[in-house]
């Protein structure tokens, strides 16, 4: 049985700063992309093929800290991050710190189908997307004022200026998606314009597999969000599936094992994860996280609070 599950990052914006416009938008926007990942599914297609759509969407979408509207590095820049894993093969592809493509989805896409390489860095990055064919942006593409503003915060915060902390909407955020298709098939793919103010050349956890992303038909697909290098350090995502995979622990027991953890470790922290029976599950111990899911009837929900998860409509 088909279902999806997406999150558009942990660094979800403090209920009193959104408007009514600006959280419609961002709920419109979960809306949008899990239509997106469950057209394929619905159609017969693959899992993998779905994270992709639903990834590709929230990338599109500025309310999101991937693709337009991904947060700036110190310098000022976009470095992106990207993954996909495909659960049938363990294939998989990202980029990390690549600066010049639309879509950073898609050319972790073609690096895992090129099949040559994992992981594609910096200029390498970008050089083989253009090689592809991808659509190639200007920087300026996927800044927004909003995201220029945080980088002013944390400009000022660096020069002991600021006067009120910043919130984890100001410093980071990503988007993600698993699958499960209606063979069973898992996969996972994440996006993330990483940390404001972040280092420049500083890799997040998004484009590691095992950390912040990982599929296995058969155990399960993670997608994660939060400061990257406490999920790189615990290999949390692989740390999932190894205990379902050795231990036959539950999905439950599994994720919330992960999240004990990354929570003792004072990481501000979501996933998402999907099973093979299409079981899942969404977990975060911030104050909100972009998410949302269908499930393998139709049933799409949305949600940023932990009382704002809401049936919106049935596909
Ligand atoms: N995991 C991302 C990173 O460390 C940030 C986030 O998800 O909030 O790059």
């Amino acid at each position: 049985m088909a279902s999806l599950a997406i999150h558009g990052g942990a660094g979800t914006i403090p209920r009193s700063a959104f408007t009514p416009q600006s959280y419609q938008a961002a709920r419109d926007g979960l809306r949008d992309a899990l239509r997106a990942g469950w057209a394929v599914l619905n159609d017969g297609g693959l899992a993998v093929d779905a994270v992709e759509a639903a990834v590709v969407v929230l990338e599109d979408h500025p309310s999101f800290n991937a693709g337009h509207g991904a947060v700036l590095n110190a310098a000022g820049d976009h470095e992106l991050d990207a993954a996909i894993m495909d659960g049938r093969t363990l294939a998989a592809g990202a980029i990390a710190a690549a600066r010049a493509t639309r879509n950073p989805i898609r050319v972790a896409r073609r690096v895992m189908e090129t099949g040559d390489c994992v992981l594609l860095t910096a200029s390498g990055a970008d050089l083989f997307a253009r090689e592809q064919g991808l659509e190639m942006v200007d920087q300026s593409y996927f800044t927004t004022t909003l995201r220029r503003q945080h980088w002013q915060r944390a400009d000022e915060e660096r020069a002991g200026l600021l006067n009120r902390p910043r919130s984890e909407a100001e410093k980071h955020g990503t988007v993600g998606a698993v699958a499960c298709d209606d063979d069973g098939n898992l996969a996972a793919a994440t996006s993330t314009g990483g940390y404001t103010y972040k280092r420049v050349g500083r890799v997040g956890d998004a484009p590691i597999f095992g950390a912040g992303t990982y599929a296995a038909n058969g155990t399960v697909a993670v997608s994660c969000t939060g400061q990257g290098e406490f999920f790189i350090r615990r290999g949390t995502a692989h740390d999932i599936a190894a205990r379902i995979r050795y231990r036959s622990d539950t999905l439950g027991d599994a994720v919330a094992v992960a999240m004990a953890e990354l929570t003792s470790d004072g990481c501000g922290a979501g996933l998402i994860a999907i099973d093979a029976t299409g079981a899942m599950e969404l977990l975060h111990n911030t104050e909100g996280m972009y998410r949302g899911t269908v499930a393998a009837d139709g049933t799409l929900s949305v949600g940023i609070y932990r009382d704002d998860f809401a049936v919106v409509e049935r596909l």
